[in-house]
């Protein structure tokens, strides 16, 4: 019998070795975005209606950050709930209310379903239009699911976002061209992108999420849209059937990758090849100065990419092509192949890709391997370590602002110090 998960592999059209898995999976579920979409939305309240599991996980994930109030909670089931002896609705509409009464400044609350409530089949999203009717207009509910059942760790910022979209306003008749760019990045990194888009004379330029639950960008068919994440899959299928067209591009990782992004724009807003170069060569230059140092650490070391926050495939795009570094294997939970085909054309022909996961032939992979550096999640890099093998914690990579050329250096870090730790370690 063979105990192994069943694979597909094929070549694509850029020449890369695509394998698909199925089998045991060790990914953090989508309750995990709460953690980094919580300080974007500013008036924002995400309510985990879950077990104290989930509560200790958003708790620990988040837990290096103290907050005098935090804006994000779980509304603990217990066994009477998943019992179905209590109400649960009831329940949750005695939580809400106290919760809206003590916060006066929240504005957007957003009710996140957890494996637990989908077990019992509570409907949140009738919830949510219960509560929005009955606190309007003070406050909206709006509800998506972060369960582990249905998401991985980033699948929760596309579920959270795709619920925003029908709460977008309509653009106006004859609305201008806009473009908005979508996914949340942190403050620094969108001033510095408006800062770019405005030199280059284009505009309006919106962003989702908004940084106010009042403020979220109007959309139609004048707008064209940018990802700044690679895992929006639902998002943007959501903007799409609101007319919105998507630009395709790399992702702004890196300072190719910030280029080719900013060059997609460029293009479909017509600006001159002298405005974009007279935008973007100061950004240009600082992001390869800081790259520089950081080359001769990563040239040529092997890198591993465990499945897990679907940035793998930029990330690695960035790691092979401006640092030198040699990919032994790349694991992404899902390969949107419209959303990374410019992504795909950038990596060395014959990388081999794994989509999805068979977590035990994948760790035999990389034990043969022995990798300079695997790119895991938490609960894997323990256990690597401890074999003497070097890991970067994905996580890491969504809680740091990494996208644009001021960040470049700051991301190339990131894969350098596991290296630097363990040659001081060695010495
Ligand atoms: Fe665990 Fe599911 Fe709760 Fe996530 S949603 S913490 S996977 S029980």
């Amino acid at each position: 019998m063979n105990a192994h998960a069943p694979v597909t592999a094929f070549e694509n059209e850029h020449g890369l070795e695509i394998r698909q898995e199925r089998g045991q999976r060790a990914v953090f579920c989508g309750l995990t975005g709460i953690v980094w979409l919580h300080r974007k939305i500013q008036d924002a309240f995400f309510l985990v209606v879950g077990s104290r599991t989930c509560a200790h996980l958003i708790q620990s994930a988040a837990g290096v950050m103290i907050f005098a109030e935090p804006r994000f909670a779980t509304a603990i089931m217990d066994e009477r709930d998943l019992a179905g002896l209590a109400d649960m609705n009831d329940e949750l509409d005695a939580v809400v209310g106290r919760l809206v009464a003590r916060r006066p400044e929240i504005k957007l609350l957003f009710l996140v379903g957890s494996c637990p409530s989908e077990v019992i089949k509570l409907d949140l999203s009738r919830a949510a239009q219960r509560l929005s009717r009955s606190l309007a207009p003070d406050v909206r509910v709006l509800s998506y699911s972060g369960s582990g059942i249905e998401t991985t760790f980033t699948q929760g910022e596309d579920a959270c976002l795709a619920s925003l979209v029908p709460e977008m306003p309509a653009e106006a008749a004859n609305a201008e061209t806009s473009l908005l760019v979508v996914g949340a990045l942190a403050d620094v990194v969108e001033d510095q992108f408006a800062r770019i888009f405005s030199e280059m004379g284009i505009g309006p330029v919106r962003f989702l999420p908004a940084r106010r639950a009042g403020a979220m960008p109007p959309v139609g068919e004048n707008t064209r849209y940018l990802l700044a994440q690679p895992f929006l899959a639902d998002t943007a299928r959501a903007l799409e059937e609101r007319g919105a067209t998507r630009l395709a591009a790399p992702f702004p990782l890196g300072a190719e990758g910030t280029t080719g992004w900013l060059k997609a724009a460029a293009e479909a807003f017509g600006v001159s090849a002298g405005r974009f170069e007279a935008a973007t060569a100061p950004g240009l230059r600082r992001a390869e100065q800081a790259l520089a140092p950081y080359r001769a650490m990563l040239a040529q070391r092997r890198i591993f990419f465990f499945p897990d926050s679907q940035l793998e495939i930029p990330l690695a795009r960035f790691l092979s092509r401006e640092m030198g570094a040699e990919l032994v294997e790349v694991g992404t939970p899902y390969l949107h192949r419209g959303h990374l085909d410019r992504e795909m054309a950038l990596l060395p022909r014959g990388t081999r890709i794994v989509e999805g996961q068979s977590l035990d032939d994948q760790m035999d992979r990389c034990r043969q391997a022995r990798p300079d550096l695997t790119v895991c999640g938490l609960g894997l890099a323990n256990p690597l370590e401890a074999e003497g093998l070097a890991t970067k914690w994905s996580i890491e990579l969504l809680f740091t602002p990494i996208q644009g050329y001021d960040q470049a250096g700051d991301l190339a870090e990131l894969f350098a110090r596991p290296l630097v730790r363990r040659t001081r370690l060695e010495v």
